[in-house]
């Protein structure tokens, strides 16, 4: 019997991820029967042509289907010396390696947080991401970035200032797929083992990945991370310490995630309300529910576009409307949100920059008290006022 896994993780490198019958025939039956029953392989198509199964040497023919008096259907093989020879369904049976269900047992095994979802098509997932020692780290799974294709994929990977660690199935492609930021990449075979018959992954060895990429000074001395009710936040590769979640931090996570761009009252409210994808998780708890949470996401998201467009054609009829527009959406999310004063009192859009200018500096003079670096940090860099924006003289990478 052949290495199992060597054989999962070769077909998955392949277009067609799937195990011919030349191929699961090599893996132990209980070892395939484990594998299927954790959704790692599903039963593929039948083979179309089969080897014949009675001559050696042998010879590949195509698989015909006959349906016998009682409507039972049978299938057999032209084959010179017996004339015709019977083919089993099992000898037609295909396995097919489920790359979602590989992204999926890694993010469960390795207890890794955050969700699991293709990235580039079915040749990149995320598997989720992993917080060691403060920083955050992305695991990525990648198959065929060796073939001529790769590089096209893997430069295809949505750009992001997070640290990433990448999985491939087979042989580790030659950094300069990457482009110009090159991850940590790691073979399945190291993280991963038959145990018993059981698939399983060392979650030990991807932290130890993790922990080799930090020491290798690839990790970010700066943190703004919003872990359920509290904030992981660290500056300048000093003590992380945890914050109580409160709105100005969301709306601070938000400018650190785009330095040097003015930035409306309107995205912070967004990034607090969690419809703004920059920052997805946002600190307005129950106050919006799932679906007026997904109206507000379309509208806020067709509206920036649509003044993103009207700014670029310098569209002086559309953009006064849209802005007007804006102006609404601030307030109805302002009002959601319970900011801004009373209801009737908040139509007022300054009343809203006010308060969320004065979240802002509250929270920075809460980080002051315990991080005096970021807090003086902040105090020069960041500006509210009808727009808000961070606008650091070094460009700092933030994990957020
Ligand atoms: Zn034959």
């Amino acid at each position: 019997m052949a290495d199992p896994l060597t054989l999962i993780w070769a077909a998955m490198e392949a277009i067609d991820p799937t195990l011919l019958p030349d191929g699961w025939r090599r893996i132990a039956p209980a070892v395939l029967r484990s594998l299927a029953d954790g959704g790692i392989v599903v039963q593929g198509d039948p083979v179309e042509r089969v080897r014949c199964p009675v001559c050696t040497p042998t010879h590949f023919e195509p698989v015909i289907a006959t349906v016998g008096r009682d409507g039972s259907v049978e299938h057999f093989i032209k084959c010179p010396r017996e004339m015709r020879v019977r083919i089993r369904d099992v000898d037609r049976q295909t396995w097919r390696v489920d790359v979602g269900a590989v992204a999926g047992a890694i993010a469960e095994e390795a207890e890794l947080e955050g969700d699991v979802r293709p990235l580039v098509s079915d040749r990149i997932w995320h598997c989720g991401h992993l917080v060691v020692r403060g920083v955050r780290v992305e695991i990525l799974l990648a198959r065929g970035l060796t073939r001529s294709d790769g590089s096209e994929v893997a430069t295809s990977l949505p750009r992001s200032p997070l640290h990433r660690l990448v999985l491939v199935p087979g042989v580790v492609p030659d950094e300069s797929v990457w482009g110009s930021s090159v991850p940590l990449v790691l073979p399945l075979r190291s993280i991963t083992c038959i145990a018993g018959d059981a698939f399983s992954i060392d979650r030990h060895a991807i932290t130890q990945a993790v922990q080799r990429l930090l020491r290798e000074g690839r990790s970010a001395p700066n943190i703004f991370h919003r872990r359920g009710e509290n904030w992981d936040i660290g500056f300048d590769g000093g003590e992380i310490l945890s914050f109580a979640d409160s709105v100005g931090l969301a709306y601070i996570a938000r400018l650190l995630a785009e330095p040097h761009v003015y930035i409306p009252a309107v995205t912070l409210l967004a990034s607090r309300a969690g419809i703004d994808s920059r920052i997805p998780t946002g600190s307005s708890g129950p106050a919006i529910d799932e679906r007026g949470r997904t109206e507000l996401r379309n509208e806020y998201r067709d509206l920036m576009r649509e003044l993103d467009e009207a700014r670029a054609m310098n569209d002086l009829a559309r953009i006064p409307t849209l802005e007007m527009r804006v102006e609404r959406l601030t307030q109805d999310l302002a009002s959601r949100l319970g900011i801004g004063g009373k209801a009737r009192e908040a139509t007022d859009p300054e009343r809203v920059r006010k308060s969320v200018s004065m979240a802002v500096s509250r929270d920075i003079d809460r980080i002051a008290d315990k991080l005096p670096e970021l807090g003086r940090h902040l105090r020069a860099t960041v500006s509210s006022g009808l727009f808000f924006m961070y606008a650091p003289e070094s460009d700092p990478e933030w994990v957020i």
